[in-house]
């Protein structure tokens, strides 16, 4: 029971007008880029003609350059008014749960109208395809949240949107694929029979649960020969880590106004990549510019830790193998993850930039298994009164483990983290835990094996 009369400031708002208008790019600040993704054929760089069957110019010309910032555009400055900025939140009833003299602050992007960070990157892409005249986009989607993101931005800039469900999610999480149908999005059980992809797939067990490696192949089989379609990712590629960027740059300006210098512990959630790049590449600017030293940790699920236990290698984005191979963390393209219930954290491979910011040791990782994630969730429940989506209770039970560690050496530490979506559409991941179904998988060397040795050889150099 807290019947404390204090009363405290929770929230640290921006106005709409001190919302950032430029995307940081992080790379010229690194002390090299990332190797480049390379044509499958060739071996050699990929080029921007190899990209353009699936992204119209703008994001190419995005995700090669070389300026530190990107400027935002009025119309999607515009429609990012009706969300953000995003409140950053001090959790006081949590920290006082926990006996911590810590003090935890997590940016909510559960407030825009999917539910997620991803709208932040759908309206720009959906932005820059309906500029370039483009008809329809297709996507994958795990637990839904990018393609309820997608059908959102699509219906704004009245494109078509088809989406490919990585088949577990579908079956188990109706609420998302009806929300996708409400925005107007039509959406597809994959492995489905529309593609060459899902049918391979299909031919070898036809109640296939699905990946998004699978997913990835069916939407882009359906783009790249359409000149009216093109294909949209929700994240690991550069331009969704920059459109993300909004997050940490708003945070940023939050964390001065609420009186703190900078964080000690900055941890989030990563499925491939993009609220965990988005949130701390301002950061890691600040941290590079000597201005402040934060710990930044990546918390993966255990039962699919491309960083922590995967190889550091060229392979490709799907499982068909018909994406530009990517050098990046990866536990195979033919990895399938168990049917967890972090849907969106289910990917075979991770962001190439994290990849190599990683490999340059300027970040850490660390896998937690599911049960613990949960129990964390319904402390932060139970206190803040915000239900998290399955993703970031990844990044929540990070952020208890290092409360309590202060709570043992009185360390006043200040720990930041991303509540990268609420859970209101994964209530079903709740019923399994609440009910006591939910189990921890232990992934043996040996499965991880096979997975790995699905990775292509490709020289060096
Ligand atoms: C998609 C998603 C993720 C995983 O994707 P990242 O690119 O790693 O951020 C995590 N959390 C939520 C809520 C998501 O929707």
């Amino acid at each position: 029971m807290d019947l404390n009369d204090e009363v405290r400031q929770h929230k640290i708002t921006l106005d709409e007008d001190e919302m950032p208008t430029t995307w940081y790019n992080v790379i010229p600040d690194l002390p090299s880029p990332p190797p480049p993704a390379l044509h499958p054929g060739t071996l050699e760089p990929a080029g921007p003609d190899d990209f353009a069957p699936l992204f119209p110019m703008d994001l190419i010309a995005q995700e090669v350059t070389s300026d530190s910032y990107v400027d935002i555009p009025g119309g999607v400055l515009d429609v990012y008014r009706q969300w953000r900025p995003s409140p950053l939140f001090r959790a006081h009833r949590l920290e006082r749960a926990l006996g911590t003299p810590a003090r935890i602050y997590y940016k909510y992007e559960g407030v825009s109208p999917a539910g997620s960070h991803k709208p932040n990157t759908a309206v720009p892409q959906a932005y820059y395809n309906a500029k370039a005249g483009v008809k329809r986009l297709t996507t994958e989607t795990g637990a839904g949240q990018w393609g309820t993101a997608l059908a959102f931005a699509c219906a704004l800039y009245g494109l078509e949107c088809e989406v490919w469900q990585v088949g577990a999610s579908y079956d188990q999480k109706p609420y998302r694929r009806l929300m996708i149908e409400a925005f107007g999005g039509k959406i597809h059980r994959s492995p489905s029979d529309l593609t060459a992809a899902g049918r391979a797939v299909l031919a070898t067990d036809p109640d296939h649960p699905g990946s998004l490696g699978i997913a990835i192949s069916e939407a882009v089989e359906v783009a790249a020969p359409d000149p009216e379609t093109r294909y949209a990712l929700g994240s690991v590629l550069n331009h969704v880590l920059l459109h993300q960027t909004i997050i940490g740059e708003e945070a940023l300006l939050q964390l001065a106004k609420a009186g703190e210098h900078a964080p000690d512990l900055l941890v989030g959630c990563t499925g491939g990549g993009s609220n965990f790049g988005g949130l701390s590449f301002p950061f890691l600017r600040e941290k590079l510019a000597g201005r402040m030293n934060p710990v930044i940790r990546a918390v993966e699920p255990a039962s699919c830790p491309s960083l922590t236990r995967g190889v550091y290698a060229y392979d490709f984005g799907d499982t068909a193998g018909m994406t530009p191979l990517m050098k990046m963390h990866t536990l195979g393209h033919d990895f399938i993850p168990d049917p967890i219930h972090a849907g969106g954290l289910r990917y075979h491979g991770m962001s190439p930039l994290l990849s190599h910011i990683y490999e340059l040791g300027m970040m850490e990782a660390i896998a937690i298994p599911q049960l613990e994630c949960f129990e964390a969730a319904v402390r932060f429940t139970r206190t803040e009164g915000i239900l998290p989506a399955p993703e970031p209770t990844h990044a929540i039970a990070a952020a208890i483990r290092e409360a309590l560690l202060c709570r043992e050496t009185g360390e006043e530490k200040v720990i930041l983290t991303a509540l990268c979506g609420h859970g209101h559409f994964d209530l079903a991941a709740y019923d399994s835990f609440l009910s006591g179904r939910m189990v921890d998988e232990e992934i043996t060397d040996a499965r991880f094996a096979a997975g790995l040795a699905t990775v292509p050889a490709v020289p060096a150099g």
